[in-house]
C-alpha cells in the first residue's frame, strides 16, 4: 500500500500480536489455553486480520461481543471456536448453530429459551455459563445468600438436553487496579468462582473450559489462569506492565505534516482562539482530528512525536485537523511523519491526558483511518 497517498493511517503489526500471545503464554502454566478477545474490531486493530494471525499462531479460542462480529470472522473463513460474550436474541439461533458459534448463557430463563428453540430446530447449541461473582453485569447471581440458588440454576441450565455446556466463566471488575481493596475484591471474586465450581462438581456438573483471567488478572493474578485465559488489552501490547512481559504495541497512529506556517507573537490559533502564539512560531497543520478519533478534550494537552522530538499540540483540535508547534523542531518539514501514538509517543500517556483508558482511544480510531498491515 502506498502510504504517500494517505493523510492519516494506523500501522498494525500482527507479528507483534502473535509475539504478545506467546509472551503471555510463556508466563502461564504449561497447557493453559489462550482465548484472544477480538471484540470491537479487535480493539480497533481489525478483527479479521488479528483473528487470522491468532489462528495461524495456535490460539485456542476467540471472543467477540455480538453475533455480527462473529459472522464477520466466519465469513472471512476463520475456523477457531468463537465465544459470543453478549446476548444473542433467540430468533438468531439457526445462525448460531449453522456457524458453530458458542453462546454465553447468563441466566436460567435464557438457557430455557435457547433449549426450547434448539429442541424445535434440532441440533445442539454449545454454551459457556457466565457467573456474576462481583462484576455487577451479566451472569448468574451467586454471591452471598444467592449461592445455593445460583448452583441450582446453573445445574438446571446445564441439564438442558439440547445445550452443550462446554465452559464456565466470570469477569473481574478490579483486577487491573492497584491497592489492597482491589486485591481483596478480586480474590473474593475468584474464591466465589471456585466455590461455585466445586459445588457444581458435587452435583456432577463439570466443565472442560473454566476461565476468568482478563488482562489485569493475567498480569497480577496468574493463579487465576485455570483452563484458559482471556486477555484483550495485553494482547495488543498495552497496559500498565507491558515492560514486564516484554509486550510490543501493535498499533501506530501516524499522520503527516500538511503545511507549515510561521506566525509572529500574538496570533490566535484555531476555534475559540484558545492558544495565542507567545513568540515567532513555526506551526504545523496535521490532518488528524476528532473525526479520526483524536479526542477534542486533548486540545492543548498532548504532544506528538516528530523527527527530532515532541511537538506540542496547540489550540482546539478540529474535526479533521489540528496544529502542532514545530518551533523547536527545525528538521520537521512538510510531509514529515507525525506519530500520535505507537513506538515513541505512548498511548497510555495520551489516554491519561484525555482522562480515560487506552481501551477507549484504541476503539475510537475511526473508520476513516485506514489500517495498514505490516
Ligand atoms: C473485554 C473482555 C475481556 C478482555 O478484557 P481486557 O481487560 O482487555 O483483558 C475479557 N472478558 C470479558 C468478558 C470481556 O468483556
Amino acid at each position: 500500500m502506498d502510504l504517500n497517498t494517505k493523510r492519516t493511517w494506523a500501522e498494525i503489526r500482527p507479528d507483534h500480536i502473535v509475539h504478545n500471545m506467546r509472551a503471555i503464554r510463556a508466563a502461564l502454566p504449561e497447557g493453559t489455553r489462550f482465548l484472544g478477545v477480538v471484540k470491537a474490531d479487535a480493539y480497533g486493530h481489525g478483527a479479521v486480520a488479528v483473528s487470522r494471525a491468532l489462528e495461524a499462531a495456535g490460539a485456542d479460542y476467540l471472543a467477540v461481543s455480538c453475533l455480527d462480529e462473529a459472522l464477520e470472522l466466519r465469513t472471512a473463513g476463520v475456523g477457531l471456536p468463537i465465544l459470543i460474550l453478549g446476548h444473542t436474541p433467540v430468533e438468531y439461533l439457526p445462525t448460531l448453530l449453522a456457524c458453530g458459534l458458542t453462546q454465553t448463557v447468563s441466566n436460567l430463563a435464557k438457557a430455557q429459551e435457547y433449549e426450547a428453540a434448539t429442541a424445535r430446530l434440532g441440533g445442539r447449541l454449545r454454551i459457556h455459563i457466565k457467573l456474576d461473582t462481583g462484576m455487577g453485569r451479566l451472569g448468574f447471581l451467586c454471591a452471598g445468600d444467592g449461592f445455593a440458588q445460583g448452583v441450582e440454576n446453573v445445574a438446571a441450565a446445564c441439564s438442558c438436553p439440547h445445550l452443550v455446556p462446554e465452559g464456565i466463566y466470570t469477569h473481574f471488575a478490579m483486577s487491573d487496579m492497584p491497592g489492597q481493596e482491589a486485591r481483596d475484591y478480586t480474590l473474593a471474586q475468584f474464591r466465589l468462582f471456585t466455590a461455585m465450581l466445586e459445588a457444581l462438581e458435587e452435583q456432577g456438573v463439570r466443565f472442560r473450559l473454566r476461565h476468568c483471567a482478563n488482562s489485569g488478572a493475567v498480569l497480577h493474578y496468574p493463579e487465576t489462569a485455570l483452563d484458559m485465559v482471556r486477555p484483550g488489552l495485553l494482547l495488543y501490547g498495552y497496559g500498565d506492565a507491558e515492560d514486564r512481559l516484554g509486550l510490543r504495541p501493535a498499533m501506530r497512529l501516524v499522520t503527516r505534516v500538511a503545511t507549515i506556517k510561521t506566525y509572529p507573537a500574538g496570533v490566535r490559533i484555531s476555534y475559540g482562539g484558545l492558544y495565542t502564539t507567545e513568540r515567532r512560531t513555526r506551526m504545523g497543520v496535521v490532518p488528524i482530528g476528532y473525526a479520526d478519533g483524536l479526542f477534542r478534550c486533548l486540545s492543548g494537552r498532548c504532544a506528538f512525536a516528530v523527527a527530532g522530538g515532541q511537538a506540542p499540540q496547540r489550540g482546539r483540535i478540529c474535526m479533521d485537523m489540528c496544529m502542532i508547534d514545530l518551533t523547536e523542531l527545525p528538521d520537521a518539514a512538510v510531509d514529515s511523519p507525525v506519530e500520535v501514538f505507537g513506538e515513541t509517543a505512548s498511548l497510555d500517556a495520551l489516554a491519561e491526558a484525555a482522562g480515560t483508558i487506552p481501551y477507549e482511544l484504541l476503539c475510537s480510531v475511526s473508520k476513516r483511518v485506514p489500517r495498514v498491515y505490516l
